[in-house]
């Protein structure tokens, strides 16, 4: 009734970053057609900026004055956030900023976080201008939860942020391929799957990973995988403001307060869980506490996989890797897990393709397929040993090359629920 709806104030402002060239190139009239109003209606101030130019969102948010916004928003498709949370990442203030409410309209080809947290807000399955509404009301409503972040690294010693997924093989050579039916919509990754099914590929190289060792316990009122609450149990943009405003000192581990009794913001706020930093407030870098060296072998609590022949491997941390691919059925916005995923070399195509078209219901690990395997993970490292090929992070191409990744639980804050 009213008064409960009175007590919610509406946030500052939003920024909203638009791609006008991502999808069809429609993000901004599909912004104008459905979302505008919806926005003025509900009262939530916002700037609208247009980008100019491929990593324009990266440089913006890395220079921006986060003290004049309540949310980044972005309308297009996952590359963008991409940019958003590596500018936020590349900051001096880094860890301040990266707690900057993060919010995410459908707009682009690859929606696939979009999908996820309309998904996670238990609601039937939504394609299009009806993902792009229920995106649009939970902008409005403005909860606010946590997002875990991968932290990825490259041969070249660059470090890369990531919240959607890693790929190497069929995937990562679909995301990338597919960029040229971008103008098809979404579409695009199955056009992308059967063109890639005709000249399938065996993809050499060595992996090997940090397994989970057991599933924590829920604790009461936790938001767990399998059964998330029917309403969602964050604080939302504004009453989780106050957070903004508690000093995170360096070389000091928060924990992540999950209960959902106390309606005190200040006690519900989210900060990273097991997040190590090094050095003084000034200097202070985000420390991969599970990796060694490139260089280094694994430590011995990890698991080499014996195979050396993949069809694809994808390590993923949202539910959904396409708008109807929910690739993995139990994962959260903030489970602390890498989802590992993947298939030896020997999987015939049809096996491959049943794969692929099970994912739409998410029954793809029923399938009883003896190539795939499935993990959770806290970390992993992939070492190609084909000369040539794709590596994407979040549906981006990044260096060819070995490459090693570790999960950040809860480091970021995302607009759902
Ligand atoms: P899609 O889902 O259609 O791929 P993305 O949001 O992933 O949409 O954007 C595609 C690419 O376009 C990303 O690499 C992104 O960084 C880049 N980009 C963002 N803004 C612009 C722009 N104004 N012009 C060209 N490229 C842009
Ligand atoms: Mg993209």
């Amino acid at each position: 009734d009213g008064v409960t709806y009175m007590e919610v104030r509406r946030p500052r402002r939003v920024m909203i970053l638009v791609n006008p060239h991502s999808g069809r190139g429609q993000a901004l009239q599909l912004f104008t057609a459905h979302i505008e109003g919806m926005l003025t209606e509900a009262a939530v101030p916002y700037s609208l900026i247009i980008t100019e130019h491929q990593n324009h969102a990266r440089e913006l948010v890395r220079k921006a004055d986060l003290s004049q916004w309540d949310a980044l928003v972005i309308m297009s498709g996952d590359g963008l956030l991409f940019e958003v949370i590596n500018g936020l990442m590349e900051r001096e203030d880094w860890q301040e900023a990266i707690q900057t409410p993060l919010g995410i309209l459908p707009g682009g080809s690859g929606n696939a976080l979009a999908a996820s947290v309309h998904h996670y807000s238990q609601s039937p399955p939504a394609w299009n201008e009806e993902l792009l509404l229920s995106c649009g009301f939970m902008l409005c409503k403005g909860l606010v939860g946590s997002l875990d972040l991968v932290s990825i690294h490259l041969s070249s010693q660059q470090r890369l942020f990531s919240f959607l997924s890693l790929a190497w093989g069929f995937v990562a050579d679909v995301d990338i391929e597919s960029e040229k039916y971008r103008h098809v919509g979404a579409i695009r990754f199955l056009m992308g799957t059967l063109v890639r099914l005709y000249s399938l590929k065996v993809y050499q190289g060595k992996l090997a990973y940090l397994a989970v060792k057991e599933t924590p316990k829920p604790q009461k009122g936790t938001i767990t995988a399998s059964h998330p609450p029917s309403t969602p149990q964050h604080p939302s943009l504004c009453s989780s403001l106050p957070c903004q405003l508690i000093p995170t000192s360096p070389n000091q581990n928060h924990h992540r307060n999950h209960s959902t009794t106390n309606s005190n913001p200040i006690t519900s706020v989210i900060t990273t869980k097991g997040t190590e930093t090094q050095g003084d407030a000034k200097t202070k870098t985000l420390v991969d506490s599970l990796l060694p060296g490139l260089d280094q072998p694994v430590p011995e609590s990890w698991t080499v996989v014996k195979e050396e022949d993949f069809v694809l491997v994808l390590a993923i941390y949202q539910s959904h890797l396409a708008e109807d691919l929910w690739t993995a059925p139990g994962a959260m916005a903030d489970d602390g897990f890498i989802h590992l995923f993947y298939v030896t070399a020997g999987i015939s195509r049809p096996a491959l393709l049943r794969l692929f078209l099970a994912m739409e219901k998410g029954s793809h690990l029923a399938c009883g397929c003896p190539h795939l395997v499935y993990k959770k993970v806290k970390a992993l490292r992939l070492e190609p040993i084909s000369p040539q090929g794709v590596i994407s992070v979040d549906g981006e191409m990044v260096e060819y090359g070995p490459v090693q990744a570790q999960i950040h639980p809860g480091l970021a804050r995302l607009i759902y629920g």
